[in-house]
C-alpha cells in the first residue's frame, strides 16, 4: 500500500496578518476564525488558526493576498532566519554605492529661467519623479513647475495638507527608494524639522529646497538666510547632520540639486539646499548638464515586491545599546560627509588681506564689492561656503596666514558667521582672529556699497592666526 501523503500545514505569521477573512473562506473544514487580540506590531487583529485537523490542502495559503501572512512551514523557517540576520543595527550600504544610471543628455541652448525653476529641472534630471510639498512663497513656484511637468513624465505630484504631512510622505517614498523632493520655505521648512529627524535616524534619502525667507515666526517674504542654524544645527530631535548646499546662482540652483539627490543616495541621508528669496526668484542663464541620471532600485528599498520584501526601514531601537550603536554609526557617517562633501568658492583669495566670507546672494554682493575694493588698491578676497554644513575649512584655514581681516556679510542676525567660528574651533584655529560683520535682516539684503564702506571705514585689527 503507498504511504499516505503528508502535507505541511501553514502556518500563521501573525504580524503580517491583516484579518481580512479571506483564508476563513477558504477553509472547508472551519479550522480558522476571527481573533480577538490587537498583534502588538501591526496594530491589526489577526486571524486565529486551529491545524490541529488541518488536511494541508494549502487553500488558506492560496486565498491569502499578504505573501508573508500564511506561509509554508519551510518557508516561515527561512524568513525567520531572515528576520534574525536583519536585526539592527543593521548594515549599512557602502559609501560608493549610488543605484542609478546616467544617459547622455541632447546638447542645446542655454535656458533663462529663475533659481526655483532651475532647481526644478535639475531635480527632473536627476530622476525625481515624486514630489510633495505644501505650497508657500517664495518657494512656491517651483512646486507649481514639478505639478505642470511631473504628470506628463509619469511622476506623482502631490499637495499633502501641511508640511508635517509633507515630510512623512517623503519619509514613506524615500524608503521606497525613490528620489524625492519639496520646496518649501523658512516656516515650512521649521514645520518638517521632526520628520527630517525620523528620516535621518532611518537612513532615509530626500531633498530638501528651502527658499528662506525672513523670520522670526511669520516674518515676511523677503529674503534672509534665517535657516542656516536650523539646517547646520537643528534638525529635529537626536543627533542629527546633513549635507546643506548653498547655491548663490541659477546654474548652481540647477547643479546643486542634481548634486543633492546623488549625496542623498550615497549617505543615505536627507540633502538640504537652501537658497534665499532673492536666489528663488533671480533669473539667470542656465546650462543644461550633459547627462541625465537614471535612478536605479537601492537594495535596501522597501518596494513591496518579492526582492525588496524582506527590507526593514525604521528609526525606533527600543534597546538602549542598539540605539547608541545606530548612533556611533550615524555618527561616522556623518564624519565621512565631513570629510568628502566639503565645498567653497575662492575668488581673488590667493593674495587676499581682507577676507570676506559669504553665501547664497549676500555672496554676489560681496563679490561686487570684493572687485570695488580690488579697483581702490584693497587685496580683498571672497571666500564662499558652497557648503555651510560641512562647513569648507579646509579650504579657508591656508588663507588666514595672510588675512589681517575677516569679514561676514550675511542676511541674517550672525547664522554664518557662528558657523564659522564652530568651523575655526574645531578645527583648533587661534581664538585671536578678529571676525567683523556687516549683516541685514528683515528681507534686506546687505548692498555692496555698505559692504565697501563698512570695510574702508575700518583699519587693520589683529593678525588672524590658523593653529
Ligand atoms: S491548509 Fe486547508 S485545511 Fe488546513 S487550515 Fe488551510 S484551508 Fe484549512
Ligand atoms: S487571508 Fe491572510 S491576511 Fe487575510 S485573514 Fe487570512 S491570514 Fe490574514
Amino acid at each position: 500500500m503507498a504511504p499516505v501523503e503528508v502535507r505541511p500545514k501553514p502556518v500563521l505569521r501573525s504580524k503580517y496578518c491583516k484579518g481580512c477573512g479571506r483564508c476563513i473562506d477558504a477553509c472547508a473544514q472551519g479550522l480558522i476564525e476571527r481573533g480577538t487580540d490587537i498583534h502588538p506590531a501591526s496594530g491589526l487583529v489577526p486571524i486565529a488558526l486551529h491545524p490541529e485537523a488541518c488536511n494541508g490542502c494549502g487553500l488558506c495559503v492560496d486565498a491569502c493576498p499578504e505573501p508573508y501572512g500564511l506561509v509554508s512551514a519551510s518557508l516561515a523557517a527561512e524568513l525567520d532566519a531572515s528576520e534574525d540576520r536583519r536585526r539592527f543595527p543593521h548594515p549599512r550600504l557602502p559609501a560608493e554605492e549610488v543605484p542609478a544610471a546616467r544617459a547622455a543628455l541632447p546638447e542645446g541652448r542655454p535656458l533663462v529661467v529663475k533659481g526655483t525653476h532651475a532647481a526644478a529641472i535639475g531635480a527632473l534630471l536627476a530622476g525625481c519623479r515624486h514630489f510633495f510639498g505644501y505650497p508657500i512663497t517664495p518657494s512656491t513656484e517651483g512646486a507649481e513647475l514639478m505639478a505642470k511637468l511631473l504628470p506628463s513624465l509619469g511622476g506623482v505630484f502631490l499637495q499633502a495638507p501641511s508640511e508635517v504631512a509633507t515630510v512623512n510622505m517623503m519619509y514613506g517614498c524615500g524608503g521606497a527608494g525613490r528620489p524625492v523632493m519639496t520646496f518649501t520655505s523658512s516656516p515650512g521648512f521649521s514645520l518638517m524639522l521632526e520628520g527630517i529627524s525620523y528620516m535621518i535616524g532611518a537612513e532615509v534619502p530626500g531633498v530638501f529646497v528651502d527658499v528662506m525667507r525672513a523670520g522670526p515666526g511669520l516674518g515676511n517674504i523677503g529674503p534672509e538666510q534665517a535657516d542656516l542654524k536650523l539646517a547646520c544645527r537643528g534638525l529635529g530631535h537626536g543627533n542629527t547632520h546633513a549635507v546643506v548646499l548653498a547655491p548663490a546662482t541659477p546654474q548652481e540652483m540647477l547643479d546643486f540639486t542634481m548634486l543633492a539627490f546623488e549625496l542623498s543616495f550615497r549617505y543615505r541621508n536627507p540633502v538640504v539646499l537652501l537658497a534665499d528669496g532673492h536666489l528663488g526668484e533671480m533669473t539667470g542663464k542656465v546650462t543644461l548638464p550633459a547627462e541625465l541620471v537614471r535612478p536605479g532600485e537601492p537594495a535596501w528599498a522597501v518596494s513591496g515586491d518579492a526582492a525588496h520584501r524582506r527590507n526593514l526601514i525604521a528609526s525606533i531601537l527600543l534597546k538602549e545599546t542598539d540605539q547608541e550603536a545606530h548612533n556611533l554609526g550615524l555618527l561616522e557617517k556623518y564624519a565621512r560627509m565631513a570629510e568628502g562633501e566639503q565645498r567653497a568658492e575662492l575668488f581673488r583669495c590667493e593674495d587676499a588681506e581682507v577676507l570676506v566670507v559669504a553665501c547664497t546672494t549676500p555672496a554676489r554682493m560681496a563679490k561686487g564689492a570684493v572687485r570695488a575694493l580690488r579697483d581702490v588698491g584693497i587685496a580683498a578676497g571672497l571666500f564662499r561656503p558652497q557648503t555651510v554644513w560641512p562647513f569648507p575649512i579646509r579650504s579657508l584655514l591656508p588663507l588666514l596666514g595672510r588675512a589681517r581681516r575677516v569679514v561676514v556679510v550675511e542676511a541674517s542676525g550672525g547664522q554664518l558667521e557662528d558657523e564659522l567660528r564652530l568651523a575655526l574651533s574645531h578645527a583648533g584655529a587661534s581664538t585671536g582672529v578678529e571676525i567683523q560683520h556687516v549683516r541685514r535682516m528683515g528681507g534686506v539684503l546687505p548692498s555692496q556699497g555698505e559692504i565697501v564702506e563698512a570695510i574702508r571705514g575700518k583699519r587693520s585689527s589683529r593678525k588672524v592666526v590658523a593653529a
